[in-house]
């Protein structure tokens, strides 16, 4: 059917259908008007069929042909065939652009694809909603006119996109972002625009964590070092001031060593990743001790009530909760002047939970502080901290160690009413006995 028709069949095509009028001229004695009439037949019929195939070009909406004759069906069959083929081509093509956008849209980093003229091309949603981009109507539009921010402006110009750009984001400054420009095609950039928030305040985190732990570090060297230059000066070494220098130098160690002890079960915890810890931790005994510690603390300053329930034990990491337990109680008695009252309890809920609070009528914080609280090295007054002799790790450790065990920290708290640490334990971890 779509077969090509090599030069020689169209002569001979031409020649079989000449022959009837030749024939007929021939024996008519009308040769010449034979084959006029011939030439006729021929160039209407080719006019006829070029009549239907502008037609069907142009007018027809199907891709089908009409009927034709002759060597003009070969000719409709083939444009038909080259239209089938074009067709398919774009039907592949769309699907190809189709599966191209929507695996760019999948992607977790915005995409917005511009020209040299710097004009947007294209965008994914989450370019949208990361650069505050709306499509189809930014479309054409230079990106540097939509995000005005001098220092991406300024990196666009520079073309030097090896090292990436972090900036705030232009529609919420709580969120930074990182931005790469690599080039796409020929006269095309992409823009990758990825949230990097999280790990930018990570890292903040650990410049902090570092800055502290130096600071910490430091002030107690910067004492032991100032005494034992002291020591230089054998004269001192028998001088009574000697006793006074020696004891401050121990209490700084010790200090140290609590920083570092603080630190190293700080660690150990965030390690910790544990489905529901299997040891049975005997939780009134733990507190039992820890209140005759806190009455040592405390040495008469406080009114120290407690109410342990004796029957409420836990599946837990013995080491974790007494450091849990005793930061909240320690702190409640450093924190709170004397006179005043701290209040212990340890109990089960209705719901089979285990409960624990430390009430005190302390200092009380202010409500903006309370979020940060339980951030490593924070600490509501430096001046007052310093003091008390606390680096701000207590309530970090006491997070980490509820954690653990499936709780978190709930903190109640009036500037100059005082304060309520509690925490409930849930039931996987509970033994009543
Ligand atoms: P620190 O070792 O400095 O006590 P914590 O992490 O235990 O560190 O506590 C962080 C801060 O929270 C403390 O510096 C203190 O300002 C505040 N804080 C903790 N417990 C109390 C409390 N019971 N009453 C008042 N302030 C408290």
């Amino acid at each position: 059917m779509f077969k090509n028709l090599s030069a020689w069949q169209i002569i001979f095509r031409l020649l079989w259908i000449y022959t009837p009028f030749a024939l007929f001229g021939y024996i008519t004695g009308f040769f010449i008007e034979a084959s006029f009439l011939y030439c006729f037949v021929i160039i209407f019929s080719h006019y006829w069929q070029l009549y239907k195939l502008t037609k069907w070009l142009w007018s027809a909406r199907s891709i089908y042909p009409p009927r034709a004759l002759g060597i003009w069906s070969n000719v409709f069959d083939g444009i038909y065939n080259q239209q089938r083929r074009n067709v398919k081509k774009r039907n592949e093509l769309k699907a190809l652009v189709r599966r191209f956008r929507l695996g760019a849209e999948a992607l977790p980093d915005g995409v917005v694809i511009y020209d040299d003229h710097r004009h947007i091309f294209w965008c994914n949603k989450l370019a949208q909603e990361m650069l505050g981009l709306k499509w189809p109507a930014d479309k054409g539009v230079r990106i540097d006119n939509l995000i005005r921010m001098p220092e991406f402006i300024k990196y666009l110009d520079k073309h030097e996109y090896l090292t990436p750009l972090e900036i705030a984001s232009p529609s919420n400054e709580n969120y930074i972002y990182e931005i790469r420009v690599v080039p796409f095609e020929k006269d095309k950039w992409t823009i990758i625009v990825r949230d990097i928030t999280q790990l930018y305040k990570l890292e903040q985190m650990r410049k902090d964590f570092i800055a502290n732990v130096s600071h910490e570090l430091k002030t107690p060297l910067t004492v032991m070092r100032g005494y034992l230059e002291m020591t230089e000066d054998p004269e001192v070494l028998n001088n009574r001031m000697w006793q006074q220098a020696h004891n401050m130098m121990v209490e700084q160690t010790t200090r140290m060593d609590d920083l570092v002890s603080q630190l190293l079960s700080l660690s150990r915890m965030e390690k910790h990743v544990e489905e529901t810890p299997k040891t049975r931790v005997d939780v009134p005994n733990i507190l039992d001790i820890m209140l005759m510690e806190a009455k040592s603390l405390s040495s008469g300053k406080h009114k120290i009530v407690a109410s342990f329930d004796q029957n409420v034990l836990l599946y837990g990491h013995e080491a974790e909760l007494r450091s849990a337990f005793s930061n909240l109680v320690f702190n409640a008695i450093r924190y709170t002047p004397e006179g005043g009252t701290i209040d212990i309890q340890w109990s089960a809920n209705h719901k089979g939970e285990a409960y624990f609070s430390v009430t005190d009528t302390g200092v009380g914080i202010d409500a903006s502080h309370i979020p940060r609280l339980t951030e490593r090295f924070y600490r509501v007054d430096e001046a007052r901290t310093r003091q008390t002799g606390g680096a701000g790790l207590g309530l970090s450790i006491a997070k980490h160690a509820l954690s653990n065990h499936g709780s978190s920290l709930k903190i109640r708290s009036k500037v100059n009413e005082g304060s309520c640490f509690s925490f409930t334990i849930p039931r996987q971890f509970v033994i009543r006995t």
